[in-house]
């Protein structure tokens, strides 16, 4: 097949540019993953859902993909500039843990969400603390190229080195940055500009019990949250590769800094495309702790979702605008996923064993859709027009679905195995049996509650009880 034309847009030059591979045929790409200090809410879920969507077109288009993804481990501090506490650190002192444990407990955290997710395992799915050593190598070759200078607490990058320094936040002046001018009394005082940042932390003053510490050139320390990306990305990707991707808050400290220590490094451009999802708005705000609406997963499942309900509301928008997300858009997702689950049940039927031919029609305008900057609302939409088409047979819609559901990824194979329709009869005998379990719950009567939780589980009924009921699903 020849390949089309693919949109991307590439925060570096501001612009949608048609995308280049370096070598034809495949893809490099190096995705920020999660600081694993605490479960992934719902808007770095959406961060991994553009990474999968973004994966599954290269390959579907017939490009091998080689993914690198990592796990923040060490070293990024609780201000992503260089000021706090290293943030896993301060977990493990929360969960009275030390932090390989912290490290541990939440890298299977986000392995069992992508997985609910379905989103594809990275190629290379890397600890920061696996690759102290590249680390280290990187900042030696900094040095030895003159980008980096020593104070009493850290190595830093000397960000007036780099002409470009700031050219993924928009190239303004470097005297308009106002990093570190805020009262903190953790700045270093030999630091010789605000925006220089740190490559490697020594041990020392309010470092100076880091429980996650490395001998190094510089002394006993540990590394700069930075670092660690450019240290990965071209220790498996090389020293010049397709894509690099993350959330939007990335772009004006963590991703112009490994944009400036690779160029340190290797004296030139090393990622072709920045690539950035915008923020998941929720109620129409701004996510937050202290606002009580920073869901996680389980919070989505315990209001009676299926993470499938979520990616298929991820899918309606555009990773560039700023998505909205309310418990009555996850309502109509979840109708529609549902629909679309039916539509694809009564095509089989209806196709029983023929051989369906995947319409060409129908695949140039989801491949445009999806090639033009990954425009999944467009390709959903085809997707559904496709569904609806009663000029094309049940086997075609049905092939031709399937293969769209390679880029969607909402596994809709699985679904004719698994999903049943209920009859009206049998959703009301589900309702009274949990109802009855309620009840039994209700005056202590476990042995009750047990009995028919297990006739559920006989009749592939899951249930779960969350603080807002009992919720079932099929299985
Ligand atoms: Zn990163």
């Amino acid at each position: 097949m020849d390949q089309p034309t693919i949109y991307l847009y590439n925060t570096l030059n501001r612009r949608r540019e048609v995308f280049k591979p370096i070598k034809p045929g495949e893809v490099s790409m190096y995705n920020c993953g999660p600081t694993v200090y605490f479960n992934m809410h719902i808007g770095n879920l959406r961060a991994y859902l553009v990474v999968d969507v973004l994966r599954r077109m290269f390959e579907y288009l017939g490009y091998s993909v080689e993914q690198v993804m990592n796990f923040t481990d060490v070293g990024h501090l609780t201000s992503d500039a260089d000021e706090g506490e290293d943030k896993m650190e301060k977990a493990a002192r929360r969960d009275s843990k030390d932090p390989w444990e912290i490290a541990q407990f939440y890298i299977n955290a986000v392995r069992s969400d992508f997985k609910d997710m379905n989103y594809l395992t990275p190629k290379h799915w890397v600890r920061a603390t696996d690759h102290i050593k590249e680390m280290i190598g990187l900042i030696q070759k900094m040095e030895q190229n003159g980008f980096t200078y020593k104070t009493d607490c850290a190595v830093y990058f000397d960000v007036t080195k780099y002409p470009s320094y700031t050219q993924l936040q928009g190239g303004q002046e470097l005297e308009d940055k106002k990093v570190g001018v805020r009262d903190e009394v953790n700045v270093d005082p030999q630091k010789k500009h605000p925006a220089d940042f740190a490559l490697w932390m020594k041990c020392v003053g309010q470092h100076e019990c880091h429980i996650m510490r490395w001998d190094s050139p510089w002394g006993a320390g540990f590394p700069g949250w930075h670092i660690e990306c450019s240290a990965m990305g071209t220790k498996y990707l090389g020293d010049h590769f397709d894509i690099h991707t993350g959330g939007e808050d990335h772009i004006s400290v963590h991703h112009t800094n490994e944009r400036a220590q690779n160029y340190g490094a290797f004296k030139k451009e090393v990622v072709n495309v920045w690539l950035h999802n915008l923020f998941l708005m929720v109620d129409g705000g701004k996510m937050g702790k202290s606002r009580g609406n920073m869901y996680e997963l389980q919070d989505v499942k315990e209001k009676g979702f299926e993470p499938l309900d979520l990616r298929y509301f991820f899918l309606g928008a555009q990773y560039r605008t700023r998505q909205n997300f309310t418990w009555e858009v996850m309502k109509a997702a979840q109708i529609a996923r549902k629909n679309l689950s039916k539509a694809v049940i009564e095509l089989n039927a209806q196709a029983s064993d023929q051989e369906g031919i995947i319409s060409e029609r129908y695949r140039s305008q989801f491949i445009e859709a999806v090639a033009d900057d990954l425009n999944t609302p467009k390709a959903l939409s085809v997707m559904w027009a496709l569904v609806k088409d009663e000029t094309l047979s049940s086997a075609d819609r049905l092939a031709t679905v399937l293969d769209f559901d390679r880029v969607l990824g909402l596994d809709l194979k699985a679904r004719l195995k698994n999903i049943r329709i209920l009859t009206q009869d049998e959703e009301q005998k589900i309702e009274r049996l949990v109802e009855a379990r309620d009840a039994a719950r209700g005056s202590k009567d476990w042995t009750r509650a047990d009995d028919i939780r297990g006739e559920l589980a006989n009749m592939g009924v899951e249930i779960e009880d969350t603080p807002d009921g009992t919720v079932w699903r099929l299985t």
